[in-house]
C-alpha cells in the first residue's frame, strides 16, 4: 500500500494513545483540505504486513489503545486497510480500530467509492466496505467542508459524522480537538490533528 506517513504514538488522532497510519492518495479533493501532500498517488509503498508490523512494534514499546487510518484516503486502498486489520486482530486483538474517510456511508455502503489500481465491482466494493466497517470500532465520515467549520471531537467541518460501530467507545471518549507537531529523527516536521488555526509553519 502507499503509504504518507506512520506516527507511532498519537493522542490527536481518537481515545487514548494510537499510532496513526496515514495513507498516500486522494482524489475527492476537497478545497482547502489542509494535508495537501497526500492527494498523490505516488511515493513509498509498504506491503501490508510491514504496516502491521510496525503498529505491532509501536504497541510493544507503548501499549496502544488503537490504529487510527487516515491519509489521503483510506477507503481508496480499501483492500489494502483490510488486510492490515486482519493482520492486527490476529496478533493483537485489544487494539481498537478508527478511521477518517471522505467517503459518506451511504457511498461506501453503495460501492460508489474508487480504489486505487483496482477493478472490483461496485457489489465487491460493499462487501469490502462491510468487512471494514466490522472491524472499525469509530469512523470519522464525510468530505471535509471549509464551509462548515466544526469543533466537535474529530471533526473539522460539521456536516462530518462520528460513527461509533462496536460498543466499546461513547461520545464522551473522544476528547477535544488538538493539534500535535510530530518531529522525526531527521528533523523533518509532520502535523497532526485539527490545526483550526492555520499550520504552526
Ligand atoms: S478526503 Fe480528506 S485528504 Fe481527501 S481531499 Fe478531503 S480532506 Fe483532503
Amino acid at each position: 500500500m502507499l503509504i504518507h506517513a506512520i506516527f507511532a504514538a498519537s493522542r490527536a488522532n481518537g481515545p487514548g494513545m494510537r499510532t496513526v497510519v496515514f495513507v498516500q492518495g486522494c482524489s475527492l479533493g476537497c478545497e482547502f483540505c489542509f494535508n495537501g501532500s497526500t492527494h498523490r498517488f505516488r511515493g513509498i509503498e509498504v506491503a501490508s504486513e510491514d504496516v502491521a508490523e510496525a503498529v505491532i512494534c509501536a504497541h510493544r514499546d507503548r501499549c496502544l489503545e488503537g490504529v487510527t487510518f487516515s491519509g489521503g484516503e483510506p477507503m481508496q486502498q480499501a483492500d489494502s486497510v483490510l488486510a492490515v486489520m486482519r493482520r492486527l486482530r490476529e496478533r493483537t486483538p485489544g487494539l481498537s480500530f478508527g478511521m477518517f474517510s471522505g467517503y459518506t456511508e451511504r457511498e461506501l455502503a453503495k460501492g460508489r467509492y474508487v480504489i486505487w489500481r483496482s477493478e472490483l465491482k461496485a457489489q465487491e466494493r460493499v462487501i469490502l466496505w462491510k468487512a471494514i466497517r466490522s472491524h472499525l470500532d469509530f469512523a470519522v465520515l464525510g468530505r471535509f467542508n471549509h464551509l462548515q467549520p466544526g469543533d466537535e471531537p474529530l471533526r473539522s467541518s460539521r456536516n462530518q459524522v462520528l460513527r461509533l460501530f462496536s460498543g466499546r467507545y461513547s461520545e464522551a471518549d473522544f476528547e477535544e480537538q488538538v493539534t500535535e507537531v510530530h518531529i522525526d529523527q531527521s528533523g523533518l516536521a509532520e502535523v497532526t490533528g485539527f490545526p483550526t488555526l492555520g499550520l504552526p509553519f
